[in-house]
């Protein structure tokens, strides 16, 4: 929205603009973070898998549920863009716009990564973030945003005229095509918008426009999850690294990122059961 307006404002504005700010959702009856458990979850874990994401690349992941995974800042600061599908159906995937609607626009411990209608049920948990400290910076800043979208080629070819294809987009599409055997045209339709790993955003104070500025991640610094579902994942390297001043280009250092996958001990899941995907959609149809 541009600032200058074209249309005088009415005798009333004033009074108009006073309306209170309600919270658009009863966030306060999203089920409660119980913390309890997952603390108790995440003592004695057993890493199972590891995988190493390479810089200006995407690699994909599997989690069962009821099992860990960590991203992990290994070399130097690098922001990861994450998708996240239902590792039997790819059409339940995460739902970034109502995952910002019912935490925030930059998630933390506590948080859920929510998946796609019909299902609206946590495909993750966000159990432990060595990066929680940051909170909200001078400028409104904040760091695992889910605003941005995905550096992608076509915002890249509109915005600079130029080609540029290890966008995030593009190398979220190659994973997940190497990964299903699908096309990459096919397996374009299924990648989403992103959770924003170890990245630093806001949006500015005068115009309201999404900023980024340097990763505050260091190495060693990890963000992990609970797997409520049997996931999919896949994690690309974005070609901006810290996203300090540049991405879609080879301009930016950048390093790779770690995925690991950790077991829980075995009585954590005889007793655990996955949540259901939303009952709506089997009570009362469309
Ligand atoms: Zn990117």
């Amino acid at each position: 929205m541009t600032s200058s307006s074209l249309n005088p404002a009415p005798a009333d504005a004033a009074e108009r603009r006073k309306a209170p700010a309600i919270v658009c959702y009863s966030v306060d009856k999203v089920p409660p973070y119980d913390r309890p458990f997952y603390e108790a979850a995440r003592q004695g874990l057993t890493e199972i898998a590891a995988t190493i994401v390479p810089p200006r690349e995407a690699r994909t992941f599997e989690v069962p549920a009821g099992h860990f995974f960590r991203i992990v800042s290994i070399e130097g600061p690098q922001v990861g863009d994450l998708n996240l599908w239902n590792a039997h159906d790819l059409s339940e995937r995460f739902f970034s716009g109502k995952t910002r609607a019912l935490h925030a626009t930059h998630v933390s411990t506590g948080d859920r990564l929510w998946s796609t209608l019909p299902n609206l049920r946590p495909m993750a948990t966000i159990t432990h973030d060595t990066l929680d400290w940051y909170g909200w910076d001078a400028d409104g800043g904040g760091v695992h945003d889910v605003i941005g979208t995905r550096c992608d080629p076509y915002t890249q070819r509109l915005l600079a005229g130029t080609d540029y294809h290890h966008c995030c987009h593009s190398n979220l599409t190659r994973a997940l095509a190497a990964h299903q055997g699908l096309s990459r045209v096919s397996a374009e339709s299924h990648v989403h918008d992103v959770l924003n790993v170890f990245m630093c955003t806001g949006f500015t104070r005068d115009t309201h426009q999404y900023f980024m500025k340097a990763s505050p991640v260091r190495p060693g610094d990890f963000i992990e999850f609970f797997a409520e579902i049997d996931l999919l994942g896949a994690l690309s390297a974005c070609p901006g690294g810290d996203c300090s001043a540049s991405h879609s280009s080879d301009a930016a250092k950048c390093y790779p990122l770690k995925v690991e996958i950790h077991r829980p001990r075995a009585e954590l899941l005889s007793q655990w059961r996955p949540p259901e995907r939303s009952a709506y959609s089997r009570s009362h149809g469309l």
